[in-house]
């Protein structure tokens, strides 16, 4: 049977903050636009963000972008390009103001600005004192801010492919893009979208790991995608640990909680994060307050029976402040824990966040990728924003509050790009029925069933493997021993069959093209660890604790087709601004 086939000027996969906002933009501009969504809209996983997005407003205490890029650069260990952090921060106070006249929610002061947070790794004057910078709407910052551009664009007559699954992108031969293949889930028709420029939105790939706070459709797709159309992806060995996971669960609680005034304490009942980040204390970054955690349990001052977590504490806040800032976070500790939090502390634990790398991208959002004489060269036709984008903002790590702004600057940025791109490009290019149909027989491949491993299973090991062999924690023999593992899954995935029963649902399916996905980050994530012989933000190895700016201060590049990784310079030269140079990160 001949797919059906549909044509728009742009295609946007995924409908998160970022597939929403540059959308929005583009049916505003009159574009015809596609967004495909795996899942209905609403429910990507934006809608999950807790804490808020980060723009020097100073509506709580003076501040200032600058500020605000100094702390994104020291945040990122000093891997983040500051061309795109300077741009970032400068459009982060307009981004806001837009989405407060689209109409998103935000708590307010008393003087009825929007309410600021403090959050974790931001400063005021270039490292001094702690910043209020995170505009808030309670504790459910994304819900509002999704629910609020769907709206948008349903009024701006965005046309939405809802719960389609998109497999593979269409590439020429001259390696123009040229849409993708996709099929609806609920009566398994393939789809074939053709559009002149396709966006990549898809988040990131929390499913990595078997403790994390993502969601379950968080399986790396878009990068799947990118890495099977020859595209390297960029710095895959950072991946964000939260430190505050439910204990042995990994839902998140946010850094706002911490950010309100609730802090750390080991069995001893210390507040230890006095000696870790003497200055900054609880609210230091990330990626330093992990390592603390986990140093505190592996050292036997862990907290319960087993001693294998810590105690956050909110109780000093009082019920008031709980009640009106943290409202979601009592109701997940009440839901899963039976712990009231105005009562007695939450267990908590570092779990598996976020994905630092992702597709490269200049700052216009343009997919770009390193050929020999020339650094970059823009794939035509194809961008990439959002979580499954690395721009790179957040380098080897990212602040809090950060995510929700890069997903809405550099949506938006993309869509900008695009509308000139559509200008210059007012033609549909010829479709390549060779591309089509290799996306089309990888959704076949899937129909095989019989006895043997089901990606389901295989999914499940491979999620261990990337919690015990590439954690918080790395050396050369653990990961190794990771890395080939992730191998023989991979082996074992291409014999793997979706059982002997003459019925197969079409989830199955879907489960089974997210795991070959998940593998191929799998592969990036293992292969770039293993290979970085230094310290730098969230990579963090024991037997190279120091980071060596001489010969790491570069990010990777991993090509699935030849099993290979290169390396590419960081730009270190801002827009207008002054270089910030790297300094010993303290907190
Ligand atoms: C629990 C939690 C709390 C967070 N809190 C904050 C916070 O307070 N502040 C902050 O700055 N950041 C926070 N983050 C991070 C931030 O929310 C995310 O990085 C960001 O929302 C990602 O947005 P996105 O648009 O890139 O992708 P997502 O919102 O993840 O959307 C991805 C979209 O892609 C679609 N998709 C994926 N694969 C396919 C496919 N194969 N076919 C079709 N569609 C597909 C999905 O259906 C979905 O619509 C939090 C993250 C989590 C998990």
């Amino acid at each position: 049977m001949k797919p059906v086939r549909r044509r728009f000027d742009a295609l946007i996969i995924g409908a998160g903050g970022a597939g929403l906002r540059a959308a929005l933009q583009l049916s505003l501009a009159d574009a015809s636009v596609a967004v495909v969504s795996k899942v209905f809209p609403t429910r990507s996983h934006t809608v999950a963000a807790q804490g808020g997005i980060n723009a020097a407003l100073g509506n709580v205490l003076p501040d200032n972008w600058h500020w605000h890029m100094y702390d994104t650069v020291k945040g990122s260990d000093y891997l983040g390009d500051q061309d795109a952090i300077e741009y970032m921060c400068r459009a982060a106070p307009r981004v806001v103001y837009e989405l407060e006249h689209f109409g998103v929610p935000f708590s307010r002061l008393e003087n009825g600005t929007i309410y600021q947070r403090p959050f974790g790794g931001m400063s005021q004057h270039f490292g001094k004192e702690q910043a209020a910078r995170t505009c808030a709407a309670a504790d459910r910052t994304g819900h509002a801010i999704l629910h609020t551009l769907y709206q948008q664009n349903i009024r701006a007559k965005t046309h939405f492919f809802d719960e389609h699954f998109a497999l593979d992108l269409i590439r020429d031969a001259e390696g123009h893009i040229l849409g993708c293949v996709a099929f609806d889930i609920m009566s398994g028709e393939p789809v074939v979208i053709e559009a002149k420029t396709t966006l990549l939105a898809t988040g990131g790939a929390g499913q990595l790991y078997r403790t994390c706070t993502n969601a379950l459709i968080n399986t790396g797709d878009g990068l799947g995608m990118a890495l099977r159309a020859g595209i390297p992806i960029q710095d895959m060995e950072f991946f964000q640990f939260h430190p505050t996971g439910i204990a042995g669960r990994g839902m998140l609680i946010t850094e706002g909680a911490r950010g309100e005034g609730g802090y750390l304490v080991n069995c001893e009942g210390e507040r230890f994060m006095e000696r870790y980040a003497p200055h900054a204390k609880d609210l230091a970054s990330r990626d330093v307050v992990s390592r603390a955690i986990a140093t505190e349990v592996r050292e036997g001052r862990g907290c319960g029976p087993d001693k294998d977590h810590v105690l956050l504490k909110l109780d000093h806040l009082g019920e008031e402040i709980i009640a009106t800032r943290l409202p979601g976070i009592r109701k997940l500790s009440q839901t899963f824990l039976g712990i009231d939090p105005v009562e007695a502390p939450i267990p908590v634990y570092p779990t598996a966040h976020y994905t630092m790398g992702g597709i490269p991208t200049n700052r216009f959002g343009q997919v770009v990728v390193p050929v020999r004489d020339t650094p970059e060269e823009p794939v035509p036709g194809l961008y990439a924003a959002g979580e499954c984008a690395c721009v790179s903002v957040h380098g080897a790590n990212r602040l809090g509050g950060n995510s929700l702004l890069d997903i809405l600057v550099f949506g938006r940025a993309a869509a900008n790009h695009i509308i000139g791109y559509l200008r210059e490009h007012p033609y549909h290019r010829k479709l390549d029925e060779d591309s089509v149909q290799a996306a089309l027989d990888r959704l076949q491949r899937w129909d095989r069933k019989g006895d043997g491993e089901s990606p389901d299973a295989l999914r499940s090991e491979l999620r261990q493997v990337m919690e015990d062999h590439i954690g918080v924690f790395r050396t050369e023999e653990v990961m190794a021993e990771g890395l080939e593992r992730v191998r023989d899954i991979a082996r074992r995935l291409e014999d793997a069959v979706l059982g002997d029963d003459s019925r197969v649902f079409n989830t199955a399916r879907v489960e089974a093209l997210e795991t070959e996905n998940l593998v191929a980050c799998a592969l990036a994530t293992a292969t770039a660890a293993l290979a970085r012989q230094e310290s730098r933000g969230a990579h963090s190895r024991i037997d190279y604790p120091e980071r060596d700016d001489q010969h790491w201060m570069r990010h990777s590049l991993y090509s699935l087709l030849d099993d290979s990784l290169d390396y590419k310079p960081v730009r270190t030269r801002p827009l207008t601004v002054e270089t910030f140079p790297p300094k010993p990160r303290v907190y």
